[in-house]
């Protein structure tokens, strides 16, 4: 099915995970909801067809969207040719938002907006979870399975890995829930709106990154199993004794704290100089 725009017609592309926000009503609560001011440093991802980026350019003295299909970039480019919009014809997985920041330099953080391809929606947040220090907050549509999963806390069902790193990097305020309706081609999959802040210090950080997501994936791949099975290649009854951490608790009751702890306790001995392994 074809989306037919004066002059212009547009088959929506399923690998860029395109569904049009086609609501007035849910557009304008959107933009409510990201409380902007005219110096805000916007980057809208995936602008699509424009429905967010029109009000975002009232909105704001300037306005940056990277949109990866080329035939959307031009649209863009036609539709709104503005000297307030930059388009960024290119991957958002690729942007580096720390060389885009030296070549326009400014005190202000960035806020990300964006109605994300479901399809990479994930990857997107954490990949611009590595610039976290220059942004202020991200707004995005996600689907709304991904927000429960983002946002849940130890023993609920959806609390799991995806929870632990996304609380690990911001504060996730799942604002609200939006109707498949709202969108053209219809998704199968409902919506919710969600606000991410990156926390600008993490209190109780880990010392290792990698191996603190390989914990979490270890723990989270067997979750039926007790921490003492499903971390048995990590740690020995003795190294749960020191961690005071229950080996017969179940990956979903451990709080993110404890998975830090765990880490870092495991990291510490692997760089120990007399090397305690566990036998
Ligand atoms: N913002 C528009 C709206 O709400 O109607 C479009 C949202 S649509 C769900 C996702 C948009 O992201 C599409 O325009 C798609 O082409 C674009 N997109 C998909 N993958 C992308 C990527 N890797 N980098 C940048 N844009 C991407």
């Amino acid at each position: 099915m074809r989306i037919e725009r004066a002059r212009f017609s547009h088959t929506p592309r399923k690998r860029f995970g395109q569904n049009f926000l086609q609501d007035p009503i849910i557009i304008e609560k959107i933009i409510s909801h990201i409380h902007l001011k005219n110096t805000d440093r916007v980057i809208e991802v995936g602008p699509g067809l424009g429905a967010l980026t029109k009000p975002l350019l009232d909105s704001v003295d300037h306005l940056d969207v990277i949109e990866i299909d080329r035939d959307l970039a031009t649209h863009l480019k036609e539709t709104f040719h503005s000297p307030k919009l930059t388009i960024h014809q290119q991957d958002a997985l690729c942007f580096d938002l720390d060389s885009f920041n030296k070549q326009h330099p400014s005190p202000k953080k960035f806020r990300l907006i964006g109605n994300l391809p479901y399809n990479i929606s994930t990857p997107l947040m954490f990949h611009f979870l590595k610039f976290s220090t220059l942004i202020e907050d991200m707004h995005f549509m996600l689907q709304k399975e991904v927000v429960a999963r983002m946002a849940a806390a130890p023993h609920q069902k959806d609390y799991g890995r995806l929870s632990i790193m996304s609380q690990y990097h911001c504060k996730i305020i799942p604002l609200f829930i939006v109707d498949n309706s709202a969108f053209y081609p219809k998704p199968k999959v409902q919506s919710t709106f969600v606000r991410l802040i990156p926390h600008q210090t993490i209190s109780f950080p880990t010392s290792n990154l990698a191996l603190f997501q390989a914990i979490t994936r270890t723990a989270f791949n067997q979750r039926r199993k007790t921490l003492a099975n499903a971390l048995k290649p990590h740690l020995s009854a003795q190294d749960f004794i020191i961690l005071n951490i229950n080996p017969t608790l179940r990956p979903e009751a451990l709080p993110i704290v404890d998975f830090i702890r765990i880490t870092n306790f495991i990291n510490q001995r692997s760089t120990d100089p007399i090397e305690h392994k566990h036998s």
